[in-house]
């Protein structure tokens, strides 16, 4: 079988490392970023831009928790994050383990190909044609699309002002010509702000840090990993809850887990709503100080969005879903996606000092002459404004969308909830109203997900999946399910 992987990042690498030698004999790869394996997140960077996870939940091979953490084993020296409790390396570092995952993986099969361009299509016929943007055309049996998600959006129309910092991403240059001295904006208070704050630091900034968003909220801090023990919040005893499963339903079980544990989840929701309301920096100076208490109801929720959280939102109504997303996004993201305690620390630091400040309720930009920031409490200048909102979830990045729109001519199909319509359980793209058992998406590209962005966990179990159903064309679907 010959497959065509489109892009390079982590998903591509999972996938790689799922895929079975005895039935994929020729790999070919497209990328046109000049860094392999990386993606967006891991490529070299400032050693300030940290992974956002312990290493038990950032391995790249699903079903096996300690593959990352055994590559790291003697080269963690200098990333404990003591009250973590864990090694928290550079992203850069990350992207090493990547690379070295795919090569390794790379070298098992017959024949395998790097394509160095960005593939502009694939024409659905007998056998697929993948075009690149060299002109070229490649056969293949099998095409799945590992083509991640999106960069910031540009709210305020700032693009092409001079201080204007649109994508953050690699910080090593886009930090490069800051001054040191001069007033800093950041748009966005989550984990891609903490890590501007965090390398402005590290780089010995001394103006004022703003971060400017709706919410004002800075994201929770991770608690020392414990194993939770989760027994009713799991994928199967979701599927198999009395249909129709309402939000109703889900909470029920989350207080169920949670009073298994002797915890309440009125406490939780008490608590959550609370610290959304409170000072930013006692509630930072408050999650520090709970990095190590026993309590399990945060790491219980935190583990369960993203195991959990995937499958309850496919079986929710569409009204509920919307409730989800309009009420409870940032609570959600918030509380699945927390900071790790260095960079908390960094943030307290600062936050301490009056060299950084949360602003929130953002009105607008301006831009002439530097930038002037309306807000809810007033207003304030910046020499330089860094884009740090999150992309939206499911978005179709820039290079893909000439491909994207290929297959949509095809009759390939877009979720109502963002990215290409994919079978959940195989990665399977439908087109025609049936999933394709020739393509596949990993990542978060793949519609039909929660607002969530896909983690390492979520792209190697998708990835597992994806590499499971190629390898088994000719099985019916639901005997590829798990
Ligand atoms: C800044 C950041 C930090 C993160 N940190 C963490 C973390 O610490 N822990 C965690 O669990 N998760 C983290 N995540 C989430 C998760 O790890 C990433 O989303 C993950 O890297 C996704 O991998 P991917 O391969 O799907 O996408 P990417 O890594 O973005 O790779 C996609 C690749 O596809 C290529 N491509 C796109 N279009 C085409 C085309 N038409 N032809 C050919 N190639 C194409 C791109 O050039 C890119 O190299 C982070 C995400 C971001 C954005």
């Amino acid at each position: 079988m010959d497959i065509a992987i489109v892009g390079a990042g982590a998903a591509a690498v999972g996938l790689l490392d799922a895929l079975d030698p005895s039935v994929v004999t020729s790999v070919t790869v497209f990328e046109p970023a000049s860094t392999l394996w990386r993606g967006r997140p891991y490529q070299p960077d400032l050693d300030s831009v940290l992974v956002n996870a312990p290493p038990e939940i950032m391995s790249i091979r699903s079903g096996d928790r300690e593959h990352y953490a055994r590559w790291l084993g003697g080269r963690c020296a200098g990333f404990a994050d003591e009250r973590l409790g864990r090694p928290i390396p550079p992203r850069a570092v990350y992207g090493r383990y990547l690379a070295e995952t795919a090569e390794a993986a790379l070298a098992r099969f017959a024949r395998t190909k790097l394509v160095r361009v960005a593939v502009t299509g694939v024409s659905l016929g007998e056998r697929l044609s993948v075009r690149t943007s060299d002109g070229r055309v490649h056969e293949a049996d099998q095409v799945v699309l590992c083509v991640g998600g999106g960069t910031p959006l540009d709210h305020y129309g700032l693009a092409g002002e001079p201080g204007f910092v649109a994508d953050p991403y690699p910080l090593e240059r886009t930090l490069a010509d800051v001054p040191p001295g001069r007033d800093v904006a950041v748009i966005g208070a989550g984990l891609t702000a903490v890590d501007v704050v965090a390398s402005l630091a590290a780089r010995g900034h001394t103006g004022r840090i703003s971060l400017v968003s709706r919410s004002g909220t800075l994201p929770f801090v991770w608690q020392r990993p414990v194993e939770t023990g989760i027994r009713r919040l799991t994928p199967e005893r979701l599927l198999a809850l009395p249909r129709p499963v309402t939000l109703e339903h889900v909470i029920e079980l989350v207080r169920a887990e949670l009073a298994d544990h002797g915890e309440s989840w009125d406490d939780l929701a008490a608590w959550t709503t609370a610290s959304a309301r409170r000072d930013p920096v006692e509630s930072l100076r408050e999650q520090l100080a709970m990095v190590d208490a026993p309590l399990l109801a945060r790491r219980i929720v935190q583990e369960a969005a993203h195991t959990a959280g995937p499958v309850a939102w496919r079986l929710l109504p569409v009204r509920d879903r919307e409730l989800l997303r309009a009420r409870h996004f940032r609570t959600i993201t918030t509380l699945a996606s927390p900071m790790v305690p260095r960079n908390a620390a960094v943030l307290l630091d600062l936050l301490d000092a009056g060299t950084l400040e949360t602003l929130s309720g953002i009105e607008r930009i301006e831009a002439g002459d530097g930038f002037r920031i309306v807000h809810a409490a007033g207003e304030r200048t910046a020499a330089v404004v860094v884009n740090a909102v999150n992309p939206p979830p499911h978005a179709i990045p820039r290079a893909a969308r000439p491909l994207v729109s290929s297959l949509l001519r095809q009759g390939a199909e877009l979720d109502p909830d963002g990215g290409l319509a994919a079978d959940p359980d195989t990665g399977r793209i439908m087109v025609g109203g049936r999933p394709d058992p020739r393509l596949h998406v990993v990542g978060d590209l793949a519609g039909g997900g929660p607002f969530l962005v896909s983690g390492i966990p979520g792209v190697a179990v998708q990835a597992a999946r994806a590499a499971r159903s190629l390898g088994s064309v000719d099985q019916p679907v639901d005997q590829l399910v798990k």
